[in-house]
């Protein structure tokens, strides 16, 4: 209630506060602006309260997080009992995947320790954004990967963004080993999610969901690589419900590739193999981690079939319009198998970690049928192929 005294000594109370004067009569005018929001300037800026950052930390970001939240009304659907669906779009971030959230905390805190370089081993996501906060950072970057299984898309950046792109002939399990070693050797600073700093940043995601939803969700299903994702996600809703920002926990569902499964096998996979290249994982860093969180959440741990993978990618790209990469729809093939275990009137969040340009090699191997090629240039035939 605005408390205005006019000139001419009347007191007067109103819900709106400007007036406008219409021969000395005061008229309340409300005012139909859109509320002010505040820019948004990187997660850092945003939750800096509930990250261990401090005024010498020198902050580089490239405005990551602040990404969607995202109704999925068809995936919903195949679920049916009032089951509500979102995905957390991560694959919005600046370099396309959740990591831009780990590494502006991991370069960040390398800058202000006084690094002068990074490194990492990556099946591709951590690589690019590694990459691409290092040399904003003016710090050199290597970069480990498996010759022959990263997407397209992420070697492209990983090299435009100035890292040295080390293809080794040997998996990813191989490649962090080597890194491990490395970063004990020589002065450069490891920035793989072993790295306290990189699950601080990702954690944010979470409260995130939180502050969209207005609460935890019920489950929260998620693809494991290295299980550092699911491990920053369960620290950000524990802190939140600390916090009293939500009034529950949600359950955490992670999903493996059936063909590199082995938080779900219990057991190291030597070879690990699926399409779903950014969790082609046999030796998860973050193993021990992934089990706590699994049992402080009355979780579980599922794998899905390549076949499952494919499926959910298709049907998020057709039928909601988003596109994501492939390990990011394994979240939507573990909840579509596990549709009778939902409970009903629950809220679910997917997580899409990464984004569907990363790999168009996969997106065009798809459903071929609808690209119809060496079409005679005519309208009679463009006509006929589109079925008039
Ligand atoms: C890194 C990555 C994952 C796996 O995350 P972890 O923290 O290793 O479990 C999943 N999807 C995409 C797209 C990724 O880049």
């Amino acid at each position: 209630m605005a408390k205005i005294i006019v000139l001419c000594g009347c007191t007067l109370s109103s819900a709106s506060n400007l007036f406008i004067f219409l021969d000395c009569v005061p008229v309340p005018v409300t005012l139909s602006a859109p509320p002010i929001r505040p820019a948004w300037h990187g997660l850092i800026h945003a939750y800096g309260d509930f990250l261990p950052v401090s005024d010498r930390t020198p902050v580089v970001t490239l405005y990551e997080g602040n990404t969607p939240l995202i109704p999925v009304p068809q995936i919903a659907a195949r679920i049916g009992r009032n089951v509500s669906v979102y995905v957390k779009y991560d694959g919005l971030n600046p370099t396309g995947s959740f990591k831009d959230r780990g590494m502006t905390m991991a370069i960040s805190k390398a800058k202000e320790a006084g690094a002068e370089a990074v490194i990492c081993a990556s099946t591709g996501n951590t690589s690019a954004a590694a990459a691409a906060y290092a040399r904003r950072a003016g710090l050199r970057a290597y970069v480990l990967v498996p010759e022959g299984y990263v997407a397209q898309g992420k070697l492209a950046q990983a090299l435009l963004y100035g890292a040295e792109v080390i293809a080794i002939e040997g998996n990813f399990d191989k490649a962090l080993e080597i890194v491990r070693l490395m970063a004990e050797t020589y002065p450069v600073t490891l920035v793989n999610s072993v790295n306290p700093y990189r699950l601080e940043g990702q954690k944010t995601a979470a409260f995130e969901v939180v502050d969209s939803l207005g609460n935890a969700p019920d489950w929260l299903c998620i693809p494991m690589g290295n299980a550092g994702n699911i491990t920053a996600y369960w620290m950000g809703f524990c802190q939140y419900r600390e916090q009293n920002r939500c009034d529950r926990l949600p359950r955490m569902m992670g999903f493996q590739a059936a063909g590199s499964a082995p938080l779900v096998k219990g057991e190291i996979v030597t070879h690990p193999e699926t399409i779903a290249t950014a969790i082609r994982i046999g030796n998860p860093a973050n193993w021990q981690r992934a089990i706590a969180v699994k049992e402080a959440s009355q979780g579980a741990f599922n794998a899905v079939t390549d076949e499952e993978i494919l499926k959910a990618y298709c049907l998020l790209a057709s039928e909601e319009g988003i596109f994501c990469e492939p390990a990011s729809a394994a979240s939507v093939a573990g909840l579509l198998k596990l549709a009778d275990q939902v409970p009903s009137g629950a809220t679910v969040v997917c997580v899409l970690t990464g984004n569907g340009l990363k790999d168009p090699e996969t997106a065009l191997k798809q459903e071929s049928d609808r690209f119809h090629r060496h079409i005679e240039p005519t309208e009679q035939t463009v006509a006929k192929v589109m079925g008039f």
